[in-house]
Protein backbone atom coordinates (compact mmCIF):
# COMPACT_ATOMS: atom_id res chain seq x y z
CA UNK A 1 0.00 0.00 0.00
CA UNK A 2 1.63 3.65 -0.80
CA UNK A 3 1.75 5.90 1.80
CA UNK A 4 -0.49 8.72 1.02
CA UNK A 5 1.34 11.36 2.07
CA UNK A 6 4.07 10.19 -0.60
CA UNK A 7 0.99 10.30 -3.32
CA UNK A 8 1.59 12.88 -6.22
CA UNK A 9 -2.20 13.24 -7.61
CA UNK A 10 -0.30 14.40 -10.65
CA UNK A 11 0.75 10.61 -11.47
CA UNK A 12 -2.52 9.81 -11.57
CA UNK A 13 -3.78 12.17 -14.40
CA UNK A 14 -3.01 11.12 -18.11
CA UNK A 15 -2.73 13.75 -21.22
CA UNK A 16 -5.32 12.37 -23.98
CA UNK A 17 -4.10 14.70 -26.68
CA UNK A 18 -6.34 15.57 -29.83
CA UNK A 19 -9.21 14.19 -27.36
CA UNK A 20 -12.35 14.65 -27.96
CA UNK A 21 -11.41 17.08 -31.25
CA UNK A 22 -7.90 18.00 -32.63
CA UNK A 23 -5.64 20.16 -30.54
CA UNK A 24 -7.49 19.32 -27.44
CA UNK A 25 -5.06 17.89 -24.91
CA UNK A 26 -8.07 16.15 -22.19
CA UNK A 27 -6.64 15.26 -18.64
CA UNK A 28 -7.96 12.02 -17.96
CA UNK A 29 -8.75 11.60 -14.37
CA UNK A 30 -9.61 7.85 -14.84
CA UNK A 31 -6.06 6.58 -13.52
CA UNK A 32 -7.03 8.09 -10.49
CA UNK A 33 -10.49 7.29 -9.84
CA UNK A 34 -8.47 3.70 -10.61
CA UNK A 35 -6.61 3.76 -7.36
CA UNK A 36 -8.14 3.59 -4.14
CA UNK A 37 -5.04 5.70 -2.47
CA UNK A 38 -5.44 8.57 -4.68
CA UNK A 39 -8.78 8.82 -5.02
CA UNK A 40 -9.29 8.68 -1.11
CA UNK A 41 -6.14 11.71 -1.02
CA UNK A 42 -7.82 13.36 -3.68
CA UNK A 43 -11.72 13.12 -1.49
CA UNK A 44 -9.44 14.32 2.24
CA UNK A 45 -7.85 17.51 0.52
CA UNK A 46 -11.18 18.65 -1.08
CA UNK A 47 -12.69 18.29 1.84
CA UNK A 48 -10.49 20.79 3.67
CA UNK A 49 -11.48 23.07 1.04
CA UNK A 50 -15.33 22.90 2.15
CA UNK A 51 -16.56 25.80 4.49
CA UNK A 52 -18.03 24.71 7.63
CA UNK A 53 -20.92 26.67 6.92
CA UNK A 54 -21.38 24.55 3.72
CA UNK A 55 -24.78 22.84 3.69
CA UNK A 56 -25.04 21.86 -0.16
CA UNK A 57 -22.52 20.29 -2.36
CA UNK A 58 -23.54 21.04 -6.37
CA UNK A 59 -22.03 18.70 -8.62
CA UNK A 60 -21.81 19.51 -12.34
CA UNK A 61 -22.59 16.64 -14.98
CA UNK A 62 -20.40 14.29 -15.27
CA UNK A 63 -17.04 14.07 -13.47
CA UNK A 64 -18.45 16.31 -11.13
CA UNK A 65 -20.92 13.67 -9.74
CA UNK A 66 -17.74 11.81 -8.58
CA UNK A 67 -15.95 13.42 -6.92
CA UNK A 68 -18.97 15.29 -5.98
CA UNK A 69 -20.28 12.31 -4.22
CA UNK A 70 -17.32 11.45 -2.47
CA UNK A 71 -17.11 14.22 -0.93
CA UNK A 72 -20.98 14.51 -0.28
CA UNK A 73 -20.24 10.92 1.64
CA UNK A 74 -17.31 12.25 3.64
CA UNK A 75 -18.71 14.83 5.03
CA UNK A 76 -22.20 14.27 5.42
CA UNK A 77 -23.54 17.01 2.95
CA UNK A 78 -26.59 16.75 0.75
CA UNK A 79 -25.30 16.42 -3.38
CA UNK A 80 -27.32 18.50 -6.02
CA UNK A 81 -27.25 17.70 -9.27
CA UNK A 82 -26.36 20.03 -12.05
CA UNK A 83 -27.02 18.59 -15.30
CA UNK A 84 -27.38 18.68 -19.37
CA UNK A 85 -30.60 19.33 -20.53
CA UNK A 86 -33.27 16.55 -20.51
CA UNK A 87 -32.02 14.47 -17.61
CA UNK A 88 -33.66 16.05 -14.57
CA UNK A 89 -36.95 14.60 -13.87
CA UNK A 90 -39.28 17.56 -11.90
CA UNK A 91 -39.76 20.73 -12.14
CA UNK A 92 -36.62 22.70 -13.47
CA UNK A 93 -34.66 25.89 -13.36
CA UNK A 94 -32.25 26.23 -16.08
CA UNK A 95 -29.82 28.76 -18.10
CA UNK A 96 -28.26 29.21 -21.18
CA UNK A 97 -24.12 29.59 -21.48
CA UNK A 98 -21.68 30.76 -24.82
CA UNK A 99 -19.34 28.27 -25.79
CA UNK A 100 -16.66 28.82 -28.11
CA UNK A 101 -19.33 28.02 -31.45
CA UNK A 102 -22.76 27.98 -30.18
CA UNK A 103 -24.77 27.65 -26.84
CA UNK A 104 -25.31 25.24 -24.36
CA UNK A 105 -27.62 25.08 -20.99
CA UNK A 106 -27.33 23.17 -17.92
CA UNK A 107 -30.13 22.52 -15.51
CA UNK A 108 -31.18 22.30 -12.25
CA UNK A 109 -34.48 21.07 -9.72
CA UNK A 110 -36.22 24.06 -8.94
CA UNK A 111 -37.11 22.61 -5.36
CA UNK A 112 -32.83 21.37 -4.98
CA UNK A 113 -31.47 24.84 -3.49
CA UNK A 114 -33.29 28.00 -1.71
CA UNK A 115 -32.53 30.57 0.05
CA UNK A 116 -29.95 30.13 3.26
CA UNK A 117 -28.06 27.47 1.65
CA UNK A 118 -24.82 27.83 1.65
CA UNK A 119 -23.11 25.94 -1.71
CA UNK A 120 -20.10 24.58 -2.65
CA UNK A 121 -19.55 24.14 -6.69
CA UNK A 122 -17.53 21.04 -7.58
CA UNK A 123 -16.50 19.90 -10.87
CA UNK A 124 -13.62 18.14 -12.23
CA UNK A 125 -11.55 20.53 -14.05
CA UNK A 126 -11.51 24.43 -14.59
CA UNK A 127 -10.66 25.35 -18.05
CA UNK A 128 -12.36 28.72 -19.47
CA UNK A 129 -14.96 28.37 -16.89
CA UNK A 130 -17.93 29.12 -18.89
CA UNK A 131 -19.56 25.93 -17.10
CA UNK A 132 -18.79 26.89 -13.20
CA UNK A 133 -19.73 30.84 -14.20
CA UNK A 134 -23.54 28.97 -15.71
CA UNK A 135 -23.39 27.06 -12.12
CA UNK A 136 -22.77 29.90 -10.07
CA UNK A 137 -25.70 32.07 -11.72
CA UNK A 138 -27.85 29.15 -11.51
CA UNK A 139 -27.43 28.36 -7.87
CA UNK A 140 -27.98 32.44 -7.29
CA UNK A 141 -30.65 32.59 -9.19
CA UNK A 142 -32.66 29.92 -6.96
CA UNK A 143 -31.52 32.37 -3.90
CA UNK A 144 -28.40 30.13 -2.77
CA UNK A 145 -25.37 31.77 -1.98
CA UNK A 146 -21.84 30.16 -3.58
CA UNK A 147 -19.37 29.85 -0.85
CA UNK A 148 -16.70 28.09 -2.65
CA UNK A 149 -15.94 26.46 -5.79
CA UNK A 150 -13.64 23.03 -6.01
CA UNK A 151 -11.86 21.50 -8.52
CA UNK A 152 -9.23 18.67 -9.09
CA UNK A 153 -8.08 20.18 -11.96
CA UNK A 154 -7.28 24.07 -12.84
CA UNK A 155 -5.34 24.27 -16.68
CA UNK A 156 -4.26 28.19 -15.90
CA UNK A 157 -3.57 29.47 -18.90
CA UNK A 158 -6.99 29.55 -19.90
CA UNK A 159 -8.21 31.74 -17.38
CA UNK A 160 -11.02 30.22 -15.83
CA UNK A 161 -10.82 31.56 -12.29
CA UNK A 162 -11.12 35.29 -14.02
CA UNK A 163 -15.03 34.51 -14.91
CA UNK A 164 -15.47 33.56 -11.20
CA UNK A 165 -13.90 36.26 -8.96
CA UNK A 166 -16.71 37.07 -7.02
CA UNK A 167 -16.40 33.20 -5.79
CA UNK A 168 -13.74 31.47 -3.59
CA UNK A 169 -11.83 29.17 -5.81
CA UNK A 170 -9.56 26.10 -4.85
CA UNK A 171 -8.33 23.33 -6.90
CA UNK A 172 -5.90 21.00 -6.18
CA UNK A 173 -3.46 20.67 -9.24
CA UNK A 174 -2.54 22.88 -11.54
CA UNK A 175 -1.28 23.23 -14.92
CA UNK A 176 0.94 26.38 -16.69
P1 LIG B 1 -14.86 25.11 -19.02
O1 LIG B 1 -16.30 25.50 -19.05
O2 LIG B 1 -14.12 25.51 -20.26
O3 LIG B 1 -14.18 25.56 -17.75
O4 LIG B 1 -14.82 23.52 -19.07
C1 LIG B 1 -15.03 22.77 -17.93
C2 LIG B 1 -15.72 21.47 -18.21
O5 LIG B 1 -15.25 20.84 -19.40
C3 LIG B 1 -15.44 20.51 -17.07
O6 LIG B 1 -16.66 19.89 -16.72
C4 LIG B 1 -14.42 19.54 -17.61
O7 LIG B 1 -14.76 18.23 -17.26
C5 LIG B 1 -14.46 19.70 -19.13
N1 LIG B 1 -13.14 19.98 -19.72
C6 LIG B 1 -12.77 21.11 -20.36
N2 LIG B 1 -11.50 21.03 -20.83
C7 LIG B 1 -11.04 19.81 -20.46
C8 LIG B 1 -9.79 19.12 -20.62
N3 LIG B 1 -8.75 19.66 -21.28
N4 LIG B 1 -9.67 17.88 -20.10
C9 LIG B 1 -10.69 17.30 -19.44
N5 LIG B 1 -11.90 17.90 -19.26
C10 LIG B 1 -12.09 19.14 -19.76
Amino acid sequence: MTSRQALDLRDYIRDIPDFPKPGIIFKDITPLLADGDAFCATISEMACHVPRETDALVGIESRGFIFGAGLAQQMCIGLVPVRKPGKLPADIHSIEYELEYGVDRLEIHRDALSSGHKVVIVDDLLATGGTVRATVDLVRQLGAEVVACLFVVELLALGGREKIPDVPTYSLITYE
